[in-house]
């Protein structure tokens, strides 16, 4: 069982939502992706290209002028006319049994424009995780010629294909946005139950419980009627369908009398994990990597190489190959050098018995050799592959008296904590103020 199920098993009361959450809605920077655009030659009747008068007066803009002289908007007019000429598309979603061949015949598309389509559509896309679900939409012009055919492989994704004197596919990724998020509740009965009733994604017990390890114990601690309020990210596609996973910036608890907030990666905070108690800093978690990405994390996980279930002993960064990795605290160099299937890897002894590992490295820093002291902060080496990994990436481990412990709840016990008393105020002042906006809307 996992810790949400264990946690879903502490409370049976109801509870009661202060805020309940409120979306808002931040665009992100870039515009619709167009992967790649490669026009391939075709050998199927085409479609006459249009002729160049058309494209001179699409690109006039009579709108300026109509309101004053009336004239009629001879592109729109065009465009208008074509619409109405245009015959109807054809879709179908993919059941099982269809294939694109079958699903293409069915939209009466002639052999060789079939072939130039499948070509098409492969260059993008690999044909072999067609799904169930998927939708094919072959549109026409005035004749029962198709002059594009659109592919929507779920996720709001489609791959389309412009038919013409040549063929030419693109991926259209989806316009997906950041939203920030925010939620406050009174927890009553279980936290599971508490974040569930307020619309705040539950998997966030397990990092909360995770983060706050050795301060609050979420299973005995919260007794009920302490506040929570949390603020997080999701990305959103224009249909509102929330795509990959919901990641927090920001938590704030209240214990018997105690405030504890937690402070994720994010622009405010820069890539540390900070948390507080009644406002003071508590802990500052310094990652190996700077701006990296977790892109696992500790506990029992499938095997990405051996596809079986064991225990992931530490954290994954992933970064590109030679990105500095940096002592996360001051200690003794232990080891240096090849250790199986973490490759290239330096550990330090911090002390307490802590150790803390770095491992696939593609470089150690030269002359680096046991006994050497270091700093938090000195690199030790750069990101890497070796030994087992499935690409660049830092698996970085902290041992207690020889036993794995997750490195984001321990990562800075019995070492430097490195407080930074400016940085860290700002940082929960500015993260406050994003919480207190979000609320406010919903208020
Ligand atoms: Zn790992």
């Amino acid at each position: 069982m996992n810790k949400i199920g264990t946690m879903g098993l502490l409370g049976l009361a109801s509870i009661m939502t202060v805020g309940g959450t409120t979306a808002w809605r931040m665009p992100m920077a870039e515009p619709p992706r167009i992967l790649s655009a490669a026009p391939t030659s075709l050998a199927a009747p085409a479609e006459p290209a249009a002729p160049k008068v058309a494209v001179a007066m699409a690109e006039t803009r009579p709108v300026t002028l109509q309101p004053y002289l009336d004239l009629p908007d001879i592109p729109s007019s065009l465009e208008a006319i074509r619409a109405a000429l245009a015959l109807p598309p054809w879709s179908k979603t993919l059941d099982p049994g269809d294939t694109l061949g079958s699903m293409l015949e069915a939209a009466g598309v002639d052999s060789p424009m079939k072939s130039a389509i499948t070509d098409a559509l492969a260059s993008e896309y690999d044909l072999r995780k067609l799904k169930p679900g998927y939708e094919l939409r072959v549109l026409y012009g005035s004749t029962p010629v198709p002059v594009s055919v659109e592919l929507a492989v779920g996720e709001g994704k489609t791959i389309e294909v412009t038919l013409g004197s040549t063929v030419s596919a693109r991926t259209i990724e989806p316009e997906a946005e950041q939203v920030a998020r925010a939620g406050a509740l009174e927890v009553e009965g279980s936290i599971y139950a508490s974040l569930d009733r307020a619309g705040v994604p539950t998997g966030f017990a397990n990092d909360l419980g995770r983060i706050l390890d050795g301060f609050v114990d979420m299973r005995r601690d919260l007794q009920g009627g302490e506040r929570l309020s949390i603020l997080w990210d999701e990305t959103m596609l224009p249909d509102g369908t929330a795509v990959g996973r919901p990641t927090m910036r920001y938590a704030a608890v209240d214990v018997e009398g105690m405030l504890y907030e937690v402070l994720w990666p994010s622009e405010d905070a820069g890539s540390r994990h900070s948390i507080y108690r009644n406002g003071a800093l508590l802990k500052d978690l310094v990652p190996p990597v700077e701006n990296a990405r977790l892109s696992s994390v500790f506990g029992p996980r499938r095997h990405p190489i051996f596809g079986d279930m064991r225990q992931h002993t530490g954290v994954d960064y992933a970064a590109m190959r030679g990105t500095p990795v940096k002592s996360t605290a001051a200690g003794r160099i232990a080891f240096v050098g090849w250790r199986g299937g973490y490759g290239k890897v330096v550990e330090i002894t911090h002390g307490n018995d802590t150790m803390t590992r770095y491992a696939h490295l593609d470089a150690i820093r030269p002359g680096l050799s046991a006994g050497d002291v270091v700093a938090a902060d000195d690199p030790i080496g750069v990101v890497g592959d070796t030994g087992t990994a499935t690409g660049p990436n830092l698996h970085f481990e902290v041992r207690i008296g020889g036993r794995p412990v997750d490195p984001i709840a321990h990562q800075g016990d019995g070492f430097d904590k490195r407080p930074d008393g400016q940085r860290a105020k700002a940082a929960l002042a500015a993260t406050r103020a994003d919480f207190a906006a979000l609320a406010e809307i919903d208020a």
